[in-house]
């Protein structure tokens, strides 16, 4: 297949807006260099002076917020609000590893008894050189900045493939980071599809690769560092559940399923998706949530009451309509619906809530990245696991109940990278984030997330 134009196309009225012509292959070389000789100078800086660049980058972002925060909605369709809140939320973490970066990485004194011979053992965390970080329009500034604030803390250098469809995105942190303070290079975005990606982290002056993304794509990129011997973080899909048990406040966790499964118009990773409740409180979670649902005002995400904007890209409506489809072909029942816009060309997509999805529905196994909650009856809490463990992916889940032994069986026997009780999965600055099985592997953010990109030498002195 031809790879997708560079281009941003407003999902709300299916109009290309600006067209960005890709980087010459001289032109990729030249900042592939360019980040290489950045990685050199930044691996000789200490902590301070790296803080204070990220902080000055993090005043610029704050002070340019309203304007990103429009061009995320251009570009993706998220709500206005939402798009100010991913702004916010990508300063405050610019902020933490500031603040917080060296203390994460500082010298471990170890154990040395005397059978390993040393008078002092300890581990030291270095920078890696470049790393790659292929990055998807979902949340267009915060999925690069929470890959990118705690990468260059550590000394190292990115180079970033964003997704075609946010060009202005990846434009505006090519120069955020130099605008900072960082050396020349030290951040830049490469224009270009993803059919380069082999090759650069194939490139000796690359170290490593970061992707957030599809499946697909984590198999494509995953392959390609093994082929190169070069260490990779993969950040995939998810079809979280989000499981209500009878000792739930369950009026809460319906307003909080309204928002686990509708932010980002549905399009979130560790977004709840499939909705797995106890037989005892499901008619009345149903109910609630069916209201709920019902009541979503769809519409232009620039309008400042819009709770759902359309589908970022048409592909990503037609997946979305076509996984629906099936369900109800299989029997599944649409248990309440939103009104969309009428007469618009922009890619909407009514909010749905569906229950009777089986096993034969590809809802069943599959992620909708999209506004469709799927609703599940358990009969009891083994049967709840079961299903919420019964997806090929990992990446998160939330369980709401207020018996402490339930909740301690249930942490434990949650196949994924995240469990939250009583609340719904949110990634956090301070805290790791990632999933198992095919929702990828390696851990974003906090101390393990800053440490991936590191090498942890072993130090040894008699
Ligand atoms: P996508 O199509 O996989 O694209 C993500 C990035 O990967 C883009 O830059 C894309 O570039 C690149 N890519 C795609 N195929 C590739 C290949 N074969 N080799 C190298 N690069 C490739 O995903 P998306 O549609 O933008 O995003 C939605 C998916 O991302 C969902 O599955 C969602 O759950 C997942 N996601 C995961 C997380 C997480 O943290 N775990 C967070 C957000 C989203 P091109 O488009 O130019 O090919």
């Amino acid at each position: 297949p031809t790879a997708p134009p560079i281009a941003v196309t407003d999902p709300a009225t299916g109009q290309v807006v600006r067209k960005a012509a890709a980087h010459t292959p001289p032109e990729v070389e030249r900042r592939v260099r360019a980040a290489h000789d950045a990685a050199r100078v930044l691996r000789g800086t200490d902590f301070a002076t790296r803080a204070s660049w990220m902080r000055e980058s993090a005043a610029l972002l704050e002070a340019d917020a309203a304007d990103v925060a429009r061009a995320i909605v251009t570009e993706m369709g998220k709500p206005i609000r939402q798009a100010r809140d991913e702004v916010a939320k990508s300063v405050r973490t610019m902020r933490f590893y500031a603040g917080h970066a060296a203390a994460f990485l500082a010298d471990t004194p170890l154990e040395a008894p005397e059978r390993v011979g040393a008078r002092r053992a300890l581990t030291r965390y270095q920078p890696l050189g470049v790393v790659l970080a292929v990055m998807p329009w979902n949340y267009p500034i915060w999925q690069v900045i929470r890959f990118a604030a705690p990468a260059l803390m550590a000394g190292n250098a990115g180079l970033l493939k964003h997704a075609p469809n946010v060009p202005d995105s990846a434009l505006y942190l090519d120069s955020l980071f130099a605008r900072g303070g960082f050396p020349a290079g030290a951040f830049g975005a490469l224009l270009a599809g993803s059919d380069v990606v082999e090759g650069i982290i194939a490139d000796p002056r690359i170290a490593a690769v970061t992707l957030t993304g599809s499946e697909g794509a984590g198999r494509a990129v995953g392959a390609a560092a093994g082929r190169a011997i070069k260490k990779a973080v993969l950040e995939l899909g998810g079809s979280d559940p989000f499981v209500v048990m009878p000792s739930a406040d369950v009026g809460k966790a319906a307003a909080t399923a309204l928002a686990a499964r509708m932010n980002n118009n549905g399009q979130s990773c560790i977004a709840g998706k499939r909705f797995i409740v106890h037989t005892d409180v499901y008619d009345e979670f149903a109910g609630l949530f069916a209201e709920k649902i019902a009541a979503l005002t769809v519409g232009d995400p620039f309008d400042e009451a819009t709770d759902i904007g359309p589908i970022a890209t048409a592909r990503g409506r037609d997946e979305l309509a076509a996984q629906v489809d099936d369900a109800v072909a299989h029997g599944a029942r649409v248990l309440a619906t939103a009104a969309t816009p009428a007469d618009t060309a922009g890619w909407y997509y009514p909010p749905t809530l569906l229950e009777g999805v089986g096993p034969e529905c590809r809802l069943f196994r599959e992620e909708a990245f999209g506004p469709v909650a799927v609703l599940y009856r358990a009969r009891d809490e083994q049967e709840a696991v079961a299903l919420a463990n019964g997806t090929p992916y990992g990446l998160s889940s939330s369980v709401w109940t207020s018996d402490p032994e339930q909740e301690r069986r249930m942490i434990d026997a949650l196949e994924a990278g995240a469990v939250f009780v009583n609340g719904m999965s949110v990634s956090y600055p301070e805290l790791p984030f990632g999933g198992i099985r095919n929702s990828g592997y390696g851990r974003e953010l906090g101390p393990a997330g800053i440490r991936e990109f590191c090498n942890m030498k072993t130090v040894w002195i008699a």
